[in-house]
Protein backbone atom coordinates (compact mmCIF):
# COMPACT_ATOMS: atom_id res chain seq x y z
CA UNK A 1 0.00 0.00 0.00
CA UNK A 2 2.98 2.31 0.93
CA UNK A 3 4.76 1.49 -2.20
CA UNK A 4 1.56 2.57 -4.13
CA UNK A 5 1.49 6.21 -2.14
CA UNK A 6 4.59 6.41 -2.95
CA UNK A 7 4.49 5.55 -6.51
CA UNK A 8 1.19 7.57 -6.85
CA UNK A 9 2.99 11.15 -5.26
CA UNK A 10 6.22 9.93 -8.21
CA UNK A 11 4.29 10.02 -10.80
CA UNK A 12 1.69 13.34 -10.04
CA UNK A 13 4.84 15.11 -8.82
CA UNK A 14 6.54 14.04 -11.77
CA UNK A 15 4.03 14.74 -14.32
CA UNK A 16 4.29 18.55 -13.32
CA UNK A 17 7.05 19.04 -14.14
CA UNK A 18 8.28 19.70 -18.11
CA UNK A 19 9.82 16.94 -19.51
CA UNK A 20 12.37 18.91 -19.93
CA UNK A 21 12.86 18.98 -15.89
CA UNK A 22 12.38 15.20 -15.67
CA UNK A 23 15.54 14.20 -17.36
CA UNK A 24 18.68 16.35 -16.61
CA UNK A 25 19.34 17.73 -13.24
CA UNK A 26 20.58 21.11 -13.32
CA UNK A 27 24.48 22.04 -13.15
CA UNK A 28 23.75 25.01 -11.29
CA UNK A 29 20.62 26.28 -9.20
CA UNK A 30 20.62 30.02 -7.75
CA UNK A 31 18.40 30.80 -4.83
CA UNK A 32 17.67 34.11 -3.16
CA UNK A 33 14.82 35.93 -1.82
CA UNK A 34 13.50 39.45 -2.49
CA UNK A 35 11.53 41.91 -0.33
CA UNK A 36 10.04 44.99 -0.72
CA UNK A 37 13.29 46.79 -0.21
CA UNK A 38 13.96 45.89 -3.68
CA UNK A 39 11.29 47.19 -5.08
CA UNK A 40 12.39 48.93 -8.30
CA UNK A 41 15.73 47.75 -8.58
CA UNK A 42 18.13 45.25 -10.61
CA UNK A 43 19.92 43.33 -9.62
CA UNK A 44 22.72 40.27 -10.95
CA UNK A 45 23.87 37.03 -9.69
CA UNK A 46 26.92 35.59 -10.52
CA UNK A 47 27.80 31.98 -11.99
CA UNK A 48 30.52 30.21 -13.67
CA UNK A 49 30.41 29.10 -16.89
CA UNK A 50 33.45 26.35 -16.96
CA UNK A 51 35.20 25.36 -20.23
CA UNK A 52 33.18 22.99 -22.74
CA UNK A 53 29.97 24.39 -22.90
CA UNK A 54 27.95 25.48 -25.75
CA UNK A 55 24.62 25.58 -25.08
CA UNK A 56 23.07 27.25 -21.58
CA UNK A 57 19.69 26.84 -20.80
CA UNK A 58 17.55 28.22 -17.78
CA UNK A 59 14.29 27.54 -15.39
CA UNK A 60 13.31 30.43 -13.59
CA UNK A 61 10.83 30.30 -10.33
CA UNK A 62 9.29 32.19 -7.82
CA UNK A 63 6.97 32.50 -5.41
CA UNK A 64 3.97 35.03 -4.56
CA UNK A 65 3.68 35.27 -8.68
CA UNK A 66 0.07 35.25 -8.75
CA UNK A 67 -1.94 36.53 -6.10
CA UNK A 68 0.30 38.64 -4.87
CA UNK A 69 1.04 40.43 -8.24
CA UNK A 70 4.94 39.91 -7.43
CA UNK A 71 6.92 40.71 -11.24
CA UNK A 72 10.66 39.69 -11.65
CA UNK A 73 12.01 40.67 -15.08
CA UNK A 74 14.67 38.40 -16.24
CA UNK A 75 17.65 38.63 -18.83
CA UNK A 76 21.11 37.28 -18.53
CA UNK A 77 24.75 38.49 -19.45
CA UNK A 78 28.07 37.07 -20.42
CA UNK A 79 31.36 37.89 -19.62
CA UNK A 80 31.98 40.23 -22.40
CA UNK A 81 28.11 41.78 -22.00
CA UNK A 82 24.39 41.31 -22.41
CA UNK A 83 22.68 38.08 -24.58
CA UNK A 84 19.16 39.08 -23.61
CA UNK A 85 16.85 39.85 -21.76
CA UNK A 86 12.97 38.43 -21.50
CA UNK A 87 10.98 40.67 -19.01
CA UNK A 88 8.42 38.20 -17.55
CA UNK A 89 7.41 36.58 -20.43
CA UNK A 90 9.61 33.58 -20.66
CA UNK A 91 10.20 30.88 -17.81
CA UNK A 92 12.50 29.10 -19.90
CA UNK A 93 15.14 29.83 -22.42
CA UNK A 94 18.04 28.42 -24.16
CA UNK A 95 21.28 29.94 -25.80
CA UNK A 96 23.36 27.79 -28.19
CA UNK A 97 25.83 28.45 -30.92
CA UNK A 98 23.17 28.96 -33.59
CA UNK A 99 19.95 28.98 -32.18
CA UNK A 100 18.31 31.25 -28.45
CA UNK A 101 15.17 31.14 -27.14
CA UNK A 102 13.35 34.66 -28.92
CA UNK A 103 14.92 37.47 -26.85
CA UNK A 104 17.77 35.74 -26.41
CA UNK A 105 21.16 36.38 -28.44
CA UNK A 106 22.20 33.04 -29.96
CA UNK A 107 26.80 32.35 -29.87
CA UNK A 108 29.31 31.03 -28.37
CA UNK A 109 28.97 30.61 -24.43
CA UNK A 110 32.22 32.00 -23.23
CA UNK A 111 33.77 30.33 -19.83
CA UNK A 112 33.68 32.82 -16.84
CA UNK A 113 31.52 34.83 -15.26
CA UNK A 114 28.36 35.14 -16.39
CA UNK A 115 25.07 37.35 -14.19
CA UNK A 116 21.76 36.54 -14.31
CA UNK A 117 19.76 39.86 -14.01
CA UNK A 118 16.56 40.02 -12.02
CA UNK A 119 14.66 43.46 -12.43
CA UNK A 120 11.98 44.10 -9.16
CA UNK A 121 9.45 45.23 -10.82
CA UNK A 122 6.57 44.89 -8.20
CA UNK A 123 6.71 43.80 -5.02
CA UNK A 124 4.22 44.00 -2.10
CA UNK A 125 5.92 45.37 1.30
CA UNK A 126 4.56 42.09 2.95
CA UNK A 127 5.71 39.79 0.38
CA UNK A 128 9.45 37.84 0.77
CA UNK A 129 9.29 35.80 -2.27
CA UNK A 130 11.52 33.05 -3.11
CA UNK A 131 13.18 32.51 -6.01
CA UNK A 132 15.14 29.51 -8.11
CA UNK A 133 17.17 29.85 -11.29
CA UNK A 134 18.01 26.37 -12.67
CA UNK A 135 21.11 26.49 -14.98
CA UNK A 136 22.00 23.35 -17.20
CA UNK A 137 24.98 23.06 -19.87
CA UNK A 138 24.85 20.99 -23.24
CA UNK A 139 21.40 19.98 -23.06
CA UNK A 140 21.32 16.95 -25.46
CA UNK A 141 17.49 17.44 -25.52
CA UNK A 142 17.74 21.09 -26.74
CA UNK A 143 20.84 20.30 -28.69
CA UNK A 144 18.64 18.20 -30.68
CA UNK A 145 15.33 19.82 -30.72
CA UNK A 146 13.37 22.61 -30.96
CA UNK A 147 10.80 21.44 -28.64
CA UNK A 148 10.70 20.26 -25.39
CA UNK A 149 8.10 17.91 -25.66
CA UNK A 150 7.06 15.42 -28.43
CA UNK A 151 4.24 17.32 -30.64
CA UNK A 152 2.18 14.14 -30.60
CA UNK A 153 2.42 10.60 -28.97
CA UNK A 154 1.06 7.91 -31.00
CA UNK A 155 2.51 5.38 -32.81
CA UNK A 156 1.43 5.84 -36.31
CA UNK A 157 3.13 7.04 -39.63
CA UNK A 158 4.20 10.62 -40.10
CA UNK A 159 4.64 12.39 -43.28
CA UNK A 160 7.86 15.03 -43.75
CA UNK A 161 10.21 15.98 -46.21
CA UNK A 162 13.72 15.76 -45.10
CA UNK A 163 15.69 17.87 -47.61
CA UNK A 164 15.21 21.73 -48.51
CA UNK A 165 16.44 24.78 -48.79
CA UNK A 166 15.66 28.68 -47.37
CA UNK A 167 17.32 31.93 -47.34
CA UNK A 168 19.95 30.38 -45.01
CA UNK A 169 21.51 28.70 -48.17
CA UNK A 170 20.64 28.72 -51.59
CA UNK A 171 16.75 29.04 -51.41
CA UNK A 172 15.10 31.62 -53.33
CA UNK A 173 11.28 32.94 -54.08
CA UNK A 174 9.84 35.82 -56.02
CA UNK A 175 9.77 39.25 -53.51
CA UNK A 176 6.72 41.00 -53.65
CA UNK A 177 7.91 43.35 -56.39
CA UNK A 178 8.27 39.71 -57.84
CA UNK A 179 12.37 40.27 -57.45
CA UNK A 180 14.56 36.72 -57.16
CA UNK A 181 15.32 36.93 -53.37
CA UNK A 182 15.96 34.78 -50.51
CA UNK A 183 13.42 33.13 -49.15
CA UNK A 184 11.93 33.51 -46.38
CA UNK A 185 12.10 30.25 -43.91
CA UNK A 186 8.53 30.88 -42.61
CA UNK A 187 7.34 29.87 -46.32
CA UNK A 188 9.14 26.51 -46.02
CA UNK A 189 7.09 25.99 -42.72
CA UNK A 190 3.83 27.38 -43.75
CA UNK A 191 3.78 25.26 -47.67
CA UNK A 192 4.66 22.48 -45.45
CA UNK A 193 1.83 22.79 -43.01
CA UNK A 194 -0.51 23.21 -46.41
CA UNK A 195 0.98 20.43 -47.85
CA UNK A 196 -0.14 18.09 -44.45
CA UNK A 197 3.15 17.28 -43.16
CA UNK A 198 3.86 16.50 -39.96
CA UNK A 199 7.97 16.92 -40.13
CA UNK A 200 10.43 18.54 -42.08
CA UNK A 201 14.57 19.01 -41.97
CA UNK A 202 15.19 22.32 -43.27
CA UNK A 203 18.56 21.09 -44.40
CA UNK A 204 20.36 24.47 -45.09
CA UNK A 205 24.33 23.87 -46.66
CA UNK A 206 26.75 23.45 -43.72
CA UNK A 207 25.09 26.64 -41.62
CA UNK A 208 23.83 26.41 -38.28
CA UNK A 209 21.96 30.11 -38.87
CA UNK A 210 18.56 28.84 -39.82
CA UNK A 211 18.02 27.24 -36.31
CA UNK A 212 17.09 30.21 -34.82
CA UNK A 213 14.79 31.13 -36.73
CA UNK A 214 13.44 27.31 -36.38
CA UNK A 215 13.60 27.70 -32.42
CA UNK A 216 11.43 30.63 -32.96
CA UNK A 217 8.72 29.08 -35.41
CA UNK A 218 8.28 25.55 -33.48
CA UNK A 219 5.88 26.62 -30.43
CA UNK A 220 3.95 28.51 -32.98
CA UNK A 221 3.63 25.24 -35.64
CA UNK A 222 2.84 22.92 -33.03
CA UNK A 223 1.41 20.23 -35.65
CA UNK A 224 4.60 20.54 -37.80
CA UNK A 225 7.56 18.73 -36.62
CA UNK A 226 11.19 20.88 -36.89
CA UNK A 227 13.43 18.99 -37.28
CA UNK A 228 17.38 20.49 -37.69
CA UNK A 229 18.97 19.21 -40.71
CA UNK A 230 22.05 20.50 -42.75
CA UNK A 231 23.60 19.74 -45.90
CA UNK A 232 26.72 19.01 -44.97
CA UNK A 233 28.21 20.22 -48.97
CA UNK A 234 31.56 18.45 -49.89
CA UNK A 235 33.29 18.43 -53.48
CA UNK A 236 32.93 14.25 -53.14
CA UNK A 237 29.86 14.30 -52.71
CA UNK A 238 26.54 15.73 -50.27
CA UNK A 239 25.25 14.04 -47.25
CA UNK A 240 22.48 15.20 -44.57
CA UNK A 241 23.01 15.86 -41.08
CA UNK A 242 19.71 15.20 -38.61
CA UNK A 243 18.98 15.55 -35.32
CA UNK A 244 22.46 17.99 -34.46
CA UNK A 245 22.53 21.94 -33.66
CA UNK A 246 25.79 22.54 -32.91
CA UNK A 247 28.72 23.80 -35.58
CA UNK A 248 30.21 20.83 -37.44
CA UNK A 249 33.34 22.07 -39.94
CA UNK A 250 32.68 20.43 -43.10
CA UNK A 251 35.65 21.39 -45.16
CA UNK A 252 36.34 18.05 -46.46
CA UNK A 253 39.50 17.93 -48.88
CA UNK A 254 42.31 16.01 -50.35
CA UNK A 255 44.48 18.57 -49.46
CA UNK A 256 44.88 19.79 -45.99
CA UNK A 257 41.05 19.13 -45.29
CA UNK A 258 39.08 16.83 -43.34
CA UNK A 259 37.35 12.95 -44.36
CA UNK A 260 34.24 12.14 -45.16
CA UNK A 261 34.15 9.96 -42.18
CA UNK A 262 35.62 12.42 -39.77
CA UNK A 263 32.44 14.52 -40.42
CA UNK A 264 30.22 11.38 -40.25
CA UNK A 265 31.91 10.72 -37.17
CA UNK A 266 31.01 14.10 -35.64
CA UNK A 267 27.40 13.82 -36.33
CA UNK A 268 26.86 10.88 -34.96
CA UNK A 269 28.80 11.84 -31.72
CA UNK A 270 26.17 14.98 -31.55
CA UNK A 271 23.36 12.22 -31.33
CA UNK A 272 22.80 12.81 -34.71
CA UNK A 273 22.11 10.53 -38.04
CA UNK A 274 23.67 11.30 -41.64
CA UNK A 275 22.29 10.49 -44.82
CA UNK A 276 23.53 10.18 -48.18
CA UNK A 277 21.92 12.72 -50.72
CA UNK A 278 21.21 12.55 -54.39
CA UNK A 279 24.50 10.17 -55.08
CA UNK A 280 23.31 9.33 -58.45
CA UNK A 281 23.87 12.46 -59.77
CA UNK A 282 26.52 13.74 -62.12
CA UNK A 283 29.57 15.74 -60.59
CA UNK A 284 30.54 18.31 -62.76
CA UNK A 285 30.61 22.44 -63.44
CA UNK A 286 26.84 22.24 -63.45
CA UNK A 287 26.55 20.82 -60.08
CA UNK A 288 30.14 20.74 -58.53
CA UNK A 289 30.34 17.49 -56.00
CA UNK A 290 27.02 16.62 -56.35
CA UNK A 291 27.76 12.75 -57.33
CA UNK A 292 29.08 10.76 -54.45
CA UNK A 293 32.56 10.54 -55.66
CA UNK A 294 35.01 10.26 -52.47
CA UNK A 295 38.62 10.07 -52.96
CA UNK A 296 39.71 7.56 -50.47
CA UNK A 297 37.00 4.63 -49.36
CA UNK A 298 34.39 5.78 -46.99
CA UNK A 299 32.79 3.48 -43.79
CA UNK A 300 29.22 3.02 -45.28
CA UNK A 301 28.13 1.50 -42.38
CA UNK A 302 28.35 4.62 -40.27
CA UNK A 303 25.57 6.19 -42.42
CA UNK A 304 22.12 5.19 -41.43
CA UNK A 305 20.62 6.70 -44.60
CA UNK A 306 20.51 7.36 -48.77
CA UNK A 307 18.39 9.33 -50.33
CA UNK A 308 16.51 6.87 -53.02
CA UNK A 309 13.85 9.58 -54.34
CA UNK A 310 15.61 13.12 -54.99
CA UNK A 311 12.98 15.55 -56.11
CA UNK A 312 11.20 13.55 -58.65
CA UNK A 313 13.47 10.52 -59.73
CA UNK A 314 13.83 7.51 -58.14
CA UNK A 315 17.53 6.52 -58.25
CA UNK A 316 18.14 2.87 -56.28
CA UNK A 317 20.60 1.46 -57.93
CA UNK A 318 23.47 3.15 -55.22
CA UNK A 319 20.94 2.03 -52.65
CA UNK A 320 20.90 -1.33 -53.95
CA UNK A 321 24.86 -1.65 -54.52
CA UNK A 322 25.35 -0.94 -50.65
CA UNK A 323 22.63 -3.68 -49.74
CA UNK A 324 24.17 -6.12 -51.53
CA UNK A 325 26.93 -5.66 -49.94
CA UNK A 326 25.33 -6.42 -46.32
CA UNK A 327 24.59 -2.81 -45.02
CA UNK A 328 21.04 -2.26 -44.08
CA UNK A 329 20.48 2.00 -45.18
CA UNK A 330 17.20 2.89 -44.80
CA UNK A 331 15.84 4.11 -48.37
CA UNK A 332 14.74 7.94 -47.60
CA UNK A 333 13.36 10.61 -49.85
CA UNK A 334 13.72 14.70 -50.41
CA UNK A 335 12.10 17.09 -52.19
CA UNK A 336 15.45 19.27 -52.45
CA UNK A 337 13.15 22.26 -52.20
CA UNK A 338 14.78 25.78 -53.33
CA UNK A 339 11.92 27.68 -53.43
CA UNK A 340 8.87 26.91 -50.92
CA UNK A 341 6.37 29.02 -53.48
CA UNK A 342 7.09 26.65 -56.37
CA UNK A 343 3.40 25.15 -56.83
CA UNK A 344 2.98 21.39 -56.40
CA UNK A 345 2.85 19.74 -59.66
CA UNK A 346 6.39 21.23 -60.53
CA UNK A 347 9.43 19.38 -60.28
CA UNK A 348 11.38 19.79 -56.71
CA UNK A 349 7.76 21.30 -55.03
CA UNK A 350 8.14 21.05 -51.12
CA UNK A 351 6.61 17.61 -50.23
CA UNK A 352 7.70 15.48 -53.09
CA UNK A 353 8.43 13.63 -52.34
CA UNK A 354 7.27 12.51 -49.00
CA UNK A 355 8.93 10.06 -46.71
CA UNK A 356 6.77 8.72 -44.37
CA UNK A 357 8.30 7.44 -40.79
CA UNK A 358 6.19 5.25 -38.44
CA UNK A 359 6.85 6.18 -35.12
CA UNK A 360 5.66 6.31 -31.61
CA UNK A 361 6.01 9.73 -31.48
CA UNK A 362 6.30 13.13 -33.22
CA UNK A 363 9.47 14.47 -32.06
CA UNK A 364 13.26 14.56 -33.29
CA UNK A 365 13.89 11.77 -31.50
CA UNK A 366 10.65 9.37 -32.45
CA UNK A 367 11.38 10.03 -36.52
CA UNK A 368 15.03 9.75 -36.20
CA UNK A 369 14.76 6.25 -34.37
CA UNK A 370 11.79 5.08 -37.31
CA UNK A 371 14.41 6.26 -39.71
CA UNK A 372 17.43 4.22 -38.09
CA UNK A 373 14.81 0.84 -37.79
CA UNK A 374 14.08 1.31 -41.90
CA UNK A 375 9.85 2.28 -40.73
CA UNK A 376 9.89 3.98 -43.61
CA UNK A 377 8.57 3.96 -46.92
CA UNK A 378 8.54 6.67 -49.77
CA UNK A 379 5.66 8.51 -51.17
CA UNK A 380 7.27 9.63 -54.62
CA UNK A 381 3.80 11.23 -55.17
CA UNK A 382 3.90 13.21 -52.06
CA UNK A 383 -0.29 12.07 -52.14
CA UNK A 384 -0.73 12.95 -48.44
CA UNK A 385 -3.10 9.59 -47.98
CA UNK A 386 -1.40 6.95 -49.59
CA UNK A 387 0.31 3.83 -47.72
CA UNK A 388 2.30 0.98 -47.95
CA UNK A 389 2.65 -1.34 -44.96
CA UNK A 390 4.73 -4.89 -45.74
CA UNK A 391 4.37 -7.70 -43.01
CA UNK A 392 6.65 -11.02 -43.27
CA UNK A 393 5.53 -14.53 -40.90
CA UNK A 394 7.87 -17.46 -41.04
CA UNK A 395 7.28 -20.24 -38.57
CA UNK A 396 9.08 -18.77 -36.24
CA UNK A 397 8.97 -14.79 -36.66
CA UNK A 398 7.44 -11.88 -37.83
CA UNK A 399 9.39 -8.53 -39.01
CA UNK A 400 8.15 -5.97 -41.09
CA UNK A 401 9.76 -3.17 -43.37
CA UNK A 402 13.16 -2.36 -41.77
CA UNK A 403 13.63 -5.57 -40.00
CA UNK A 404 15.64 -8.37 -40.00
CA UNK A 405 14.47 -11.96 -40.41
CA UNK A 406 16.34 -15.02 -39.98
CA UNK A 407 15.15 -17.93 -42.64
CA UNK A 408 16.33 -21.24 -43.33
CA UNK A 409 16.50 -22.65 -46.41
CA UNK A 410 13.18 -24.16 -47.41
CA UNK A 411 11.33 -21.57 -45.14
CA UNK A 412 8.21 -20.33 -46.62
CA UNK A 413 8.06 -16.80 -46.06
CA UNK A 414 4.15 -15.05 -46.16
CA UNK A 415 3.93 -11.69 -47.06
CA UNK A 416 1.18 -9.37 -46.27
CA UNK A 417 0.92 -5.76 -48.01
CA UNK A 418 -0.92 -3.51 -47.42
CA UNK A 419 -1.61 -0.19 -49.97
CA UNK A 420 -4.46 2.29 -49.37
CA UNK A 421 -5.45 5.02 -51.72
CA UNK A 422 -3.51 3.08 -54.73
CA UNK A 423 -6.53 1.10 -56.58
CA UNK A 424 -5.57 0.56 -60.52
CA UNK A 425 -1.90 0.20 -59.43
CA UNK A 426 0.45 -2.83 -58.98
CA UNK A 427 2.33 -4.05 -56.54
CA UNK A 428 5.71 -5.45 -57.17
CA UNK A 429 8.15 -7.80 -55.10
CA UNK A 430 11.56 -7.23 -55.39
CA UNK A 431 14.57 -9.73 -54.14
CA UNK A 432 17.58 -8.11 -54.03
CA UNK A 433 17.29 -5.96 -57.03
CA UNK A 434 15.24 -8.04 -59.22
CA UNK A 435 11.52 -8.65 -59.93
CA UNK A 436 9.89 -11.54 -58.30
CA UNK A 437 6.63 -13.04 -59.11
CA UNK A 438 4.13 -11.54 -61.34
CA UNK A 439 2.84 -7.86 -60.05
CA UNK A 440 0.02 -7.69 -57.97
CA UNK A 441 -2.95 -5.39 -58.68
CA UNK A 442 -4.82 -3.51 -56.94
CA UNK A 443 -8.28 -3.34 -56.76
CA UNK A 444 -9.54 -1.44 -53.85
CA UNK A 445 -8.59 1.88 -52.20
CA UNK A 446 -7.68 -0.19 -49.02
CA UNK A 447 -6.39 -3.51 -50.20
CA UNK A 448 -4.49 -6.55 -48.12
CA UNK A 449 -2.44 -8.45 -50.87
CA UNK A 450 -0.87 -11.71 -49.81
CA UNK A 451 2.50 -13.42 -51.33
CA UNK A 452 4.98 -16.06 -50.74
CA UNK A 453 9.04 -16.55 -51.10
CA UNK A 454 10.80 -19.39 -50.36
CA UNK A 455 14.46 -18.72 -48.71
CA UNK A 456 17.41 -20.50 -49.70
CA UNK A 457 19.36 -20.21 -46.12
CA UNK A 458 20.94 -17.06 -47.71
CA UNK A 459 21.19 -13.11 -47.49
CA UNK A 460 18.59 -11.22 -49.32
CA UNK A 461 16.67 -8.08 -49.44
CA UNK A 462 13.02 -8.45 -49.91
CA UNK A 463 11.23 -4.98 -50.67
CA UNK A 464 8.12 -3.95 -52.04
CA UNK A 465 7.31 -0.93 -54.97
CA UNK A 466 4.00 0.46 -55.98
CA UNK A 467 3.75 1.02 -60.11
CA UNK A 468 0.72 3.38 -61.64
CA UNK A 469 -0.60 2.24 -64.79
CA UNK A 470 2.68 3.61 -66.86
CA UNK A 471 5.31 2.17 -64.95
CA UNK A 472 5.75 5.60 -62.31
CA UNK A 473 6.97 4.20 -59.19
CA UNK A 474 4.26 5.61 -56.44
CA UNK A 475 5.77 3.97 -53.72
CA UNK A 476 8.81 2.82 -52.81
CA UNK A 477 9.21 0.37 -49.58
CA UNK A 478 11.98 -0.39 -47.64
CA UNK A 479 13.49 -3.88 -47.01
CA UNK A 480 12.72 -6.85 -44.91
CA UNK A 481 16.17 -7.83 -44.09
CA UNK A 482 16.28 -11.77 -44.89
CA UNK A 483 19.71 -13.40 -43.25
CA UNK A 484 21.74 -10.06 -42.69
ZN1 LIG B 1 22.86 18.47 -52.60
ZN1 LIG C 1 20.06 20.16 -51.29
Amino acid sequence: MMKYIRYAFLLIFTCSLPLWAQLEKPDLVLEGTVTVAQNHTHFYIPFTVPSGVHRISVDFSYDHRREEKTVFNIGIHDPAGFRGQSGSNKDHFTIGPGDATPSYIPGSIPPGQWKFLISVSNIRPEITSKYRVEIRFNSPLEDASFTLDPLEINLRWYRGDLHMHTAHSDGFCGSQNEKHVPCPLFLTAQTATNRGLDFIAISDHNSIAHYAEMRELQPYFDKLLLIPGREMTTFYGHFNAFGVTQYIDYLVAEKNGRTIDEVVHDIQSMGGIASINHPMSPTGEACRGCGWTPPAPVDMSKFTGIEVVNSGRVMDAFWDQQLAKGLRLTAIGGSDNHDATKAEDQRGALAHPTTVVQAKELSVAGILDGVRAGHVFIDVTGSRNKLLEVEAITSAATAHMGDTLAARSGDDLRLHVHVVACAQDQVHMLVDEKTTGEPLPVRDDDQALDTRWMSDGARHWVRFVVLDAAGNTVLLGNPIYVNF
